[in-house]
């Protein structure tokens, strides 16, 4: 088995199938060596698209078109992957977001609980609430109702809808974005040389 660094992080490819809804695609577990329990929430909080398991203590979301799965134990589960290679490179980006979610936490503290809760208890419902609801199509969906869904799903950006992006409905994407991403990891630095020894990863 093949042991892979990024970002201060070891990790291994441990088991790779076929997919089960498309044999010619791949899933894969892998295994980080390190505790990855104290930034799930800020996981969860980052991903737009995710959903956090307090019983199994994951955090899965839909990234780049694979599903992916982390558990506090460090282990991955990714699915819909071209070959072992391409698992190789979502692993070394998702070392990076685990790297950074360190980094948040070592300045920020824990994601807040109610933040948490709110992110937990949303629904299309409440999301289609802070559309456009022009109903217009420029997102590709039938309605804001139906872009609501995939955007919940993860299959759509908050982006792709145009009106949106219009100054009139700025306090309602900024309203959508701390609903669906509160936490947004891409603004932290990513340069920490110290950041192995932090983990206890080296001493
Ligand atoms: S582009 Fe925006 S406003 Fe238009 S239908 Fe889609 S979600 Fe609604």
């Amino acid at each position: 088995m093949t042991i892979h660094t990024a970002e201060g992080f070891t990790f291994s490819v441990s088991e790779i199938k076929p997919c089960l809804a498309d044999n010619m695609k791949v899933r894969i577990i892998a295994q980080f060596e390190a505790d990855l329990t104290p930034i799930l929430e800020i996981l969860f909080l980052h991903f737009r698209n995710a959903n956090y398991s307090r019983n199994l203590v994951c955090v899965t979301t839909k990234r780049a078109g694979h599903s992916t799965t982390v558990f506090g134990s460090g282990k991955v589960a990714m699915t819909y992957l071209k070959d072992e290679q391409e698992a190789i490179g979502q692993l070394v980006e998702l070392a990076k977001t685990f790297s950074k979610a360190f980094i948040y936490l070592d300045t920020n503290g824990p994601a807040e609980s109610d933040i948490v809760e709110k992110k937990e208890s949303i629904n299309a419902l409440q999301i289609h609430k802070l559309l456009p609801q022009t109903d217009c199509g420029d997102c590709s969906e039938s309605g804001c109702f139906a872009f609501a869904t995939v955007l919940m799903n993860g299959e759509k950006d908050i982006d792709d809808c145009g009106p949106i992006k219009l100054r009139k409905n700025a306090d309602k994407r900024e309203a959508l974005v701390k609903v669906i991403q509160p936490i947004n990891l891409d603004f932290v630095r990513e340069d920490r040389s110290d950041l192995a020894e932090f983990l206890g990863l080296k001493s």
